[in-house]
């Protein structure tokens, strides 16, 4: 008797027959006596169709009233899947993320989880029932609804497999698991049986796009194991986990790649101590992630610096540029929202030579030009034209191997 935690994605609830196919699914584990809480996110395309009702009232809604609205996406599919069950016989309760107590802090639309209490999830499983509860949403310690950023439902589902302690947590979506790259792109990709956590996470934040990033850090910091599935099919997924032994005699794990970045090009700035952490420092408190950064001596006491960061972060780290270029006393901005990120992540870099040099080798070959580059433990990542991008992860794909035998 397993008490399993699964996560139902956007297309996996995005019709009557797809929400009663989950609910079926739901029910075969019941049968088999185990215990099921079920996490949903909003159908597909719902969240987005709010967005834009907003957009279209106010292109500059305040967030609280933004959480107000996208909370409904996810409860609308609660109340439906219980519903489903129900029509099945199955006893089912649906709950709201503030019901379930995920606790979060006050940042509206990218709210952070300060605690998961569980509400009364575990006397409702102990009463037999099982328990449909809305992903995205939680709510702050002064009782506001907030939502977790956008495809946060799979941080719902690891957040709550953690504090049920769950033997076994699912993420069902409309891919069979996670590929060496994304077969659209790469057409001999292969599904991984098996990855790391600090794999899935760099891949989810190279670009990746099957589960949210901080769902994945969550995952790691809190060593919960997970299953991406396919709600499609009975195949088994793929598990990412804490390292195994062996991982790291894989060189290679995937290739991602990522078209929705920005470059700011900060020019002739004064060249002196503090420049870079004053800068860094104002899209720090802002909440904006930034990824790469090269800095080029300039001449005549000038530096230049260039670094890129997500697309949808690009007005206001331009903003922000601006404001401290200004208080420096000076210095040009450059932007430009045309950039992509092509990585290739393993663990098995940590223990092997020349990496580099085959990525680098391979790019070279298929001609693309190279703007930036950066480089974790597990990680090798160049920004270049996105129009290059689909060339570059074949050829890095071919270069390692990675296609199927
Ligand atoms: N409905 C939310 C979104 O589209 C959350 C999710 O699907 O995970 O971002
Ligand atoms: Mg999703």
């Amino acid at each position: 008797m397993a008490l399993i935690v699964q996560k139902y994605g956007g297309t996996s609830v995005g019709n009557a027959d797809r929400i009663r196919n989950v609910a079926k699914r739901v029910k075969a584990h019941c049968d088999r006596g185990d215990r099921v809480v079920v996490v949903v996110s909003a159908r597909s395309g719902v969240t987005n169709e709010l967005i834009e009702r907003a957009k279209a009232l106010n292109p500059f809604p305040d967030d609280r009233e933004m959480d107000a609205l996208l909370a409904i996406g996810e409860q609308e599919t609660i109340a439906l899947t219980a519903i489903a069950m129900h029509a099945l016989g199955v006893p089912a309760v649906s709950r709201t993320g503030p019901q379930a107590g995920i606790i979060t802090d006050a940042a509206h639309t990218r709210a952070r989880i300060l605690d998961v209490t569980g509400g009364d999830l575990k006397a409702q499983l102990d009463a037999g029932k099982v328990v449909i509860v809305a992903g995205f949403q939680g709510i702050s310690q002064g009782g506001q609804v907030t939502t977790l950023g956008r495809g946060g439902s799979d941080l719902s589902a690891i957040a709550l497999a953690w504090a049920l302690k769950a033997d076994v947590c699912q993420i069902y979506t409309d891919v069979d698991g996670v590929y060496t790259a994304d077969p659209r792109v790469v057409p001999d990709a292969r599904k991984l049986d098996i990855l790391s956590c600090d794999e899935m996470l760099e891949l989810a934040s190279s670009g990746s796009k099957v589960m949210q990033a901080r769902s994945v850090e969550f995952a790691q910091k809190y060593k919960v194991t997970f299953e991406v599935r396919s709600s499609f099919n009975d195949e088994p997924g793929t598990i990412v986990k804490d390292e195994a032994p062996n991982m790291e005699q894989i060189l290679i794990r995937g290739v991602a790649v990522d078209k929705n970045q920005a470059k700011i090009t900060v020019t002739d700035v004064p060249d002196r101590p503090g420049v870079a952490a004053t800068l860094f420092s104002a899209l720090g408190e802002e909440g904006i992630v930034v990824d790469m950064i090269i800095q080029n001596i300039g001449r005549g006491g000038f530096a230049n610096m260039s670094f890129t960061v997500g697309k949808e972060d690009m007005h206001r780290a331009e903003k922000i540029s601006q404001k401290v270029i200004k208080q420096l006393g000076g210095g040009k901005l450059e932007v430009s929202g045309d950039i992509a990120k092509v990585s290739a992540v393993g663990v098995g870099m940590r223990t092997h030579a020349g990496v580099a040099a085959k990525f680098f080798g391979a790019l070279a070959k298929a001609n693309v030009n190279i703007l930036m580059i950066t480089t974790s433990e597990i990680k090798i990542s160049v920004a270049i034209d996105p129009a290059q991008a689909d060339a570059a992860a074949r050829a890095v794909h071919a270069a390692f191997d990675l296609g199927k035998a």
